[in-house]
């Protein structure tokens, strides 16, 4: 008999949250109605940002984001190629340019040091990526940042429930107390899930202004944003001219925006999945330690450092194969893990390595050496808050089996 394919992440949905999205189908608001806002504070609350902007996927959060840091043709923004192509598609997205900095030797994270490197007197923006959930060294990359007056966006959607500590404080990845903006994002494999959806934390209300508008076409109705310039008709006689923006229908576009929204229904789902997401964090931790201890005692991976003053958020789980000390590929390992009905996957080929980003920009193999030897390694296995001991203990048996 073929034994249960077990997928790389899978979402957790209760009744409980099966509820709250129902209760709002009944309620008449589906779209733009009250849950929003709420979905909004209680991410808020869980971050410590003061501000949050729901927005229908991560890659939509990550555009709005590159446009309300005034990311502009011309402009290039220090990425690493280390990720989702979203990550470098923004800013493309925005007219802007995509520079590359390598990521650490061993680790998983944009170099700081390649990031000096790189930076020019076009750099506006730098974007690091929390990879794996694993923060990168947030308190450091702001600092090279405010020197030089750039903007810093975190690509955070790995890293929803991640810690980092700051002068003996634990801060939660979203808090922005070093960065401008940070975007998460609720795909069914992240660490919540809201189908589609995602947000983008800042302490900034200028930048929170914005990207209200940028969401919803670059159009508002507040008093206090509008320009009224509807009125400047000379024709009429002063007496005449009324002030349109206290009409009841009044609303302006003043910027060009988008529909990027995100349904009350989805935010139901958020509100309730939330509630749960310390304890989906530290199913993932447990699962991931059990993991650590038994391909710890093999010599036929590298483990990834743990570190004192970082807390994972766990959301991918990667095994890195030491090729000298095996006799397989790593493409016929994945292929018997595969095989196995193991949902193994590889996160990611580097973006760089990407075809549209070799014919645009020239890069090819050897570009970011690191990335690359991080590449030809890694294998992501299994790891998610309902993966029960037993698939756990059949998950490590089949690798170790594998590779021997
Ligand atoms: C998932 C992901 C995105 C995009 O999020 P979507 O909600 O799928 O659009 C962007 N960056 C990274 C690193 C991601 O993992």
């Amino acid at each position: 008999m073929a034994k249960k394919h077990i997928p790389y992440s899978h979402q957790s949905i209760d009744s409980g949250d099966i509820r709250e999205v129902v209760k709002v189908l009944k309620s008449g608001w589906i779209t733009q109605g009250p849950k929003i806002k709420e979905f909004e504070h209680a991410l808020c609350h869980y971050t410590k940002a003061k501000y949050a902007v729901a927005v229908c996927n991560g890659t939509a959060a990550l555009h709005l984001a590159c446009l309300a840091a005034d990311i502009c043709p011309g402009d290039e923004v220090i990425t690493t190629p280390l990720t989702f192509v979203a990550s470098a598609n923004c800013v493309l997205y925005a007219g802007a340019k995509p520079v590359f900095a390598d990521i650490e030797e061993n680790g998983f994270n944009i170099d700081l040091n390649q990031i000096v490197k790189r930076i020019t007197k076009k750099t506006k923006a730098i974007l690091p990526v929390h990879f794996s959930g694993l923060p990168y060294h947030c308190e450091e990359l702001y600092k090279i940042a405010r020197k030089h007056r750039l903007t810093v966006i975190e690509d955070a959607c790995h890293a929803l429930g991640a810690e980092y500590k700051v002068g003996g404080r634990w801060l939660k990845i979203g808090c922005c107390e070093h960065s401008d903006m940070a975007v998460f994002s609720f795909h069914p494999v992240k660490s919540i899930a809201t189908g589609e959806g995602a947000a983008i934390m800042t302490n900034r209300k200028d930048i929170y202004e914005k990207l209200l508008m940028l969401r919803t076409h670059g159009i508002t109705k507040e008093g206090m944003t509008l320009k009224d310039q509807a009125a400047d008709n000379e024709a009429l006689p002063s007496k005449k001219k009324n002030k349109d923006s206290q009409a009841p229908w009044y609303y302006e576009m003043q910027m060009l925006g988008y529909n990027y929204r995100m349904t009350d229904m989805q935010c139901a789902l958020g509100i309730s999945q939330l509630k749960k997401l310390d304890g989906f964090i530290n199913k993932r931790r447990q699962i991931a330690g059990y993991y650590d201890q038994k391909f710890g005692q093999s010599v036929c991976f590298s483990i990834a450092e743990t570190t004192s003053d970082r807390k994972s958020a766990r959301h991918l789980y990667i095994i890195r194969l030491r090729l000298d000390a095996i006799s397989k590929t790593r493409r016929e390992i994945f292929e018997e893990l595969r095989a196995l009905g193991l949902g193994v996957q590889i996160h990611y080929l580097p973006v760089h390595l990407q075809p549209y980003y070799r014919d645009r920009f020239g890069y090819k193999r050897g570009s970011f050496p690191h990335a690359e030897r991080y590449y030809d390694a890694a294998i992501s296995i299994p790891v998610f808050p309902d993966l029960t001991k037993k698939d756990q203990a059949r998950i490590v048996d089949d690798i170790l089996k594998t590779v021997n």
